[in-house]
């Protein structure tokens, strides 16, 4: 077991309140999704939106979400949105789904569930779109790190070998291949059309590319290796791939 929702997303209010993000609750409320935002210096800014914890037997996403608030040096250069514990009901027991059973990662089509409604919901009433996505899980049988990449973009670039490079300094990529059906294109990644794998049972990843233009990046700890070392490797992971941006 580990602790409960509520004293985790307690801890992680105390450092985001100090990096000056703004607490939301997703509703219903009863959903218990909140979200911190952080308000851009420019308007045009990119929104960052970082989301962890959507599967409750993944503990180190939100780990790592909350070494990020705590260490990361916030500038203006983007508006921020964090969503450490997207299944708060899963977390503590340390089970895949909610306490309904319900895969929240496969629930963004139908929205059957008051956790991925609120979030759809709230973005649904924001001014403004999602431009970089960051999820944040682990795979228990790799032993290797690795990412699917979604680019809805059209802008061409892909932040993969920044985010790579900065992990392979902590963690082994995944190399052998494929990984769930997918082939890897270079050791670690994974490039995905934004189509979903099941037709029916849309990630969040897939939701939010079709739903805007842009770039989301879901990085995969391997589950086979310490506990620190999963933490390390997304950590690492957000470092690279946001590292540039000052
Ligand atoms: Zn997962």
């Amino acid at each position: 077991m580990r602790e409960p929702a509520p004293v985790y997303l307690q801890r992680f209010a105390r450092f985001a309140d100090l990096q000056g993000f703004t607490r939301e609750t997703a509703l219903p409320a009863e959903a218990g999704i909140e979200l911190w935002t952080r308000p851009p210096a420019e308007e045009d800014a990119p929104v960052i939106f970082l989301s962890g914890g959507i599967h409750g037997d993944e503990p180190c996403g939100p780990e790592a979400l909350l070494r990020f608030v705590a260490e990361w040096k916030f500038s203006g250069a983007a508006e921020w949105i964090l969503a450490p514990l997207l299944n708060p009901t899963g977390f503590e027991p340390g089970t895949r789904g909610n306490d309904a059973g319900i895969d929240l990662n496969r629930d963004f089509l139908r929205r059957a569930c008051g956790e991925t409604k609120a979030l759809v919901d709230w973005w649904q009433r924001r001014p403004r779109p999602c431009h970089l996505h960051f999820s944040l899980h682990e795979d228990w049988e790799a032993d290797g790190f690795y990412l699917y990449e979604i680019d809805t973009s059209g802008r061409g670039e892909t932040l993969s070998p920044l985010i790579l490079d900065s992990v392979s300094a902590v963690a082994p990529l995944q190399r052998n291949g494929p990984v769930d059906g997918h082939a890897l294109a270079a050791p670690g990644m994974i490039v995905h059309d934004a189509v979903a794998d099941e037709p029916e049972g849309w990630p969040e990843a897939i939701w939010l590319a079709r739903t805007w233009p842009l770039q989301s990046y879901t990085f995969e700890a391997p589950g086979q290796l310490p506990e620190e070392t999963r933490v390390e490797s997304l950590l690492a992971a957000l470092r690279g791939a946001l590292g540039g941006l000052r």
